[in-house]
């Protein structure tokens, strides 16, 4: 076995040559200086700083040189090595900068622009309404109650003293449920919640029962099947009429602005005892002469009904427990369908019904 050679120049071994490594240096340089993008920077590093690269196989190369030779190729090789890492290192984060830059520009979101462009939908002026109402006697301290849609006969008319032959139970007017021995019926009003009011909460009784009701009529344009209706019973001791006048002022304020006039003609509820009808003061003639001859929303009335009213019958009472000696009440009645025609001016209950979002568009800032 030969021992070392120490004539050897690594010099002499081309790959190690200081010319040469010099070449490999400035050619991976001149690589990574070219790249122009990360996928091209990785490409130059596969060719001029991968393990196949012209300075790694000299690196190899060392190994094979005699001692005294490798000190000196190895500092050759290692500085060249370096110098490109470096401007690796350099060249990586300078193209994903310029990559991070150009993807927020090319990404980038104009939050200015519309973003929806679909109208939106809005809620039914029957049920803001609704709400609004609930809004005025919640503020008076009153609460707001809730019964079934489908309701007891005796519910719907026995505890409200109609007796089983009075006009409102016959068919024409009431949806009767099948089995006709369950005793149901669509309600015809929201007088049963007053009636499960007084059974079910202690008094006394401020309650407010705004909701849907459904009576046999042809949908035309001043009636239809379903409707809603908003009634109130106050029980308490020492109520009064005037009680019930002050009340319904308020409420009409409310729903017609301040100073709107009302009026109580007598009438017959079979739950009210006195009963009345109210009337507001006609929006568009006044009242007044000679306007009000030719005014068609009130007929020449001058005054326009918009609902029921009374004292609470007795024997109303007494079918819900309360004793009439002690406690008084009083109770009302108005069409929420009705109220919304006179606030704005609708002159067709179809457009209540038919679903055509042209109409509901126009209330949907309504809150
Ligand atoms: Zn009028």
């Amino acid at each position: 076995m030969s021992g070392p050679n120490s004539d050897y120049d690594p010099v002499e071994v081309t790959p190690l040559r200081a010319d040469e490594i010099a070449r490999m240096r400035v050619e991976a340089l001149a690589a990574i200086a070219a790249a122009d993008s990360l996928p091209a920077l990785k490409q130059a590093r596969l060719e001029h700083a991968g393990d196949r690269s012209p300075l790694a196989l000299a690196n190899r190369e060392i190994g094979a040189l005699p001692p005294q030779a490798r000190k000196e190729a190895g500092r050759r090789v290692g500085a060249a090595r370096r110098d490109v890492a470096e401007a690796m290192v350099a060249a990586t984060s300078a193209l994903e900068a310029e990559a991070e830059a150009t993807m927020l520009v090319t990404e980038s979101v104009d939050v200015t622009l519309p973003y929806d462009r679909d109208p939106r939908g809005s809620r039914h002026p029957l049920t803001t309404l609704q709400e609004r109402i609930a809004d005025v006697f919640v503020a008076m301290g009153w609460e707001v109650a809730e019964g079934p849609e489908v309701e007891a006969e005796w519910l719907n008319f026995d505890a409200l003293n109609m007796v089983p032959d009075h006009p409102a139970r016959t068919l024409q007017d009431t949806f009767f449920l099948e089995p006709a021995d369950a005793h149901l019926v669509l309600r015809t009003h929201t007088s049963p919640v007053q009636a499960r009011s007084l059974l079910t909460r202690g008094l006394p009784v401020y309650v407010i029962c705004p909701g849907r009701t459904y009576r046999t009529d042809e949908l035309d344009a001043t009636h239809t099947p379903v409707f809603y209706q908003v009634e109130g019973l106050a029980v308490d001791r020492g109520l009064t009429m005037g009680h019930l006048k002050g009340t319904l002022d308020h409420f009409a304020a409310a729903m017609f602005g301040a100073g709107t006039l009302t009026r109580f003609r007598p009438s017959y509820f079979p739950f009210t005892e006195p009963s009345a009808e109210v009337d507001l003061r006609c929006f568009v003639c006044r009242g007044l002469t000679p306007d009000v001859e030719h005014c068609r929303t009130c007929k020449g009335e001058g005054w326009i009904e918009w609902g029921g009213c009374g004292v609470v019958n007795p024997r109303v009472l007494v079918a819900c427990g309360v004793d009439p000696d002690v406690y008084r009440g009083f109770a009302f009645g108005m069409g929420i369908d009705r109220t919304l025609l006179f606030r704005h001016d609708v002159h067709d209950m179809r457009d209540m019904v038919e679903g055509d979002v042209r109409f509901t568009r126009a209330f949907g800032l309504e809150v």
